[in-house]
């Protein structure tokens, strides 16, 4: 914690200092200023693009946020090289979440780095046996209600491999809320901020006052399941985040954030649209899971996955309330 001298002086050195971030969107490279040793690397806002990955330089090295989906570390290494930075310059890699697209490459980053790794608790079984993301994604839903499109089989981490493989990794460290982690000049308190995953990791930076969101706040909104936090879990991380002094979000897919009340606004009431357009729905009538579903999905190649695991964790939210019944695959409003 700082007071308010702190944060004055936080404030005097950011307007002395040039600071550099380098953010690479889309497959191109474009220089802005921000932190004298920041460097920001992505590739879209979209699943499966790889999650941007974030360097912060110490006197000891690099940290590094995030590596990015399997397959894809040889062109980070070689945008690495391209600004100067060795694999093994890099000293730790602090993962968000155990999703592919953040920590996808660490298996392969780690032939070339000698780097520790951390990763929130929560999140260190799926880091080290990714079949739990089958678990954490509730698969068993969606193939519940569509196993028929699928012939009654369908695997995560086969098709993680077609589009952005997993790895594995045991970290050598776990956090957990309220930890903090220093690094030189900066200090990262961990925020858990569920809802997307079960740990998934913010880091504020709050002398400088920035935030890097991970997946909770960004170019897009995350989906959600319920053993991953849920909705519930989405809104009460929301509310975290917006407690706090922040005037800037490095999200994980999207470029920097400067408008944080607005981006806060925009996923939180995403959320609540979603909830009301259920509802509306049933005001006409009782509905069945998949007719719920494709009132609330647009898009059919969506409605397996993540449709089924963002309603059932409305509808938990809702039955709580007290705002809606189920019936077997009926579901009615209370
Ligand atoms: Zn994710
Ligand atoms: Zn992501």
């Amino acid at each position: 914690m700082v007071g308010v001298a702190g944060v004055a002086s936080c404030w005097m050195r950011k307007t002395l200092k040039r600071r550099k971030v380098i953010w690479w969107l889309a497959c191109s490279w474009t220089a802005g200023t921000v932190e004298d040793f920041l460097t920001v690397m992505g590739e879209g806002a979209s699943w499966p693009s790889s999650s941007n990955v974030y360097l912060f330089r110490d006197d000891r090295g690099f940290i590094m946020v995030d590596v990015g989906c399997g397959g894809r570390v040889g062109r980070l290494l070689e945008e690495m090289r391209a600004k100067g930075v060795k694999p093994n310059d890099v000293h730790t890699v602090l993962l968000t979440h155990a999703h592919p697209d953040h920590m996808g490459g660490i298996a392969e980053f780690l032939k070339y780095a000698k780097a520790r790794v951390i990763i929130h608790e929560l999140e260190a079984p799926a880091a080290m046996k990714p079949e739990v993301l089958e678990e954490r994604f509730d698969v068993h839903l969606c193939v519940k209600h569509y196993g028929s499109f699928f012939t009654g089989h369908f695997s995560l981490l086969s098709y993680f491999e077609s589009v952005c493989p997993m790895s594995k990794v045991t970290p050598d460290e776990t956090v957990r809320e309220g930890d903090v982690l220093e690094f030189g000049n900066y200090s990262f308190r961990i925020l858990r901020t569920p809802g997307h995953a079960l740990g998934h990791t913010s880091l504020y930076e709050e002398r400088e006052g920035f935030l890097l969101s991970g997946d909770l706040i960004g170019a897009t909104v995350a989906w959600y399941s319920p053993s991953s936090g849920g909705v519930i879990g989405y809104l009460e991380s929301l509310r975290k985040v917006e407690r706090l002094r922040v005037d800037r979000i490095y999200p994980s897919h999207g470029p920097e954030i400067t408008d944080v009340k607005e981006a806060i606004c925009r996923v939180k009431n995403k959320l609540l649209r979603r909830e009301k357009v259920i509802l509306q729905a049933l005001e006409e009538g009782e509905k069945t899971f998949k007719e719920l579903n494709q009132t609330l999905i647009r898009k059919p190649q969506l409605l397996f996955f993540p449709g089924t695991v963002i309603l059932e964790s409305h509808l938990i939210k809702l039955e709580g309330e007290g705002k809606v019944g189920r019936r077997g695959d009926v579901i009615f409003k209370v």
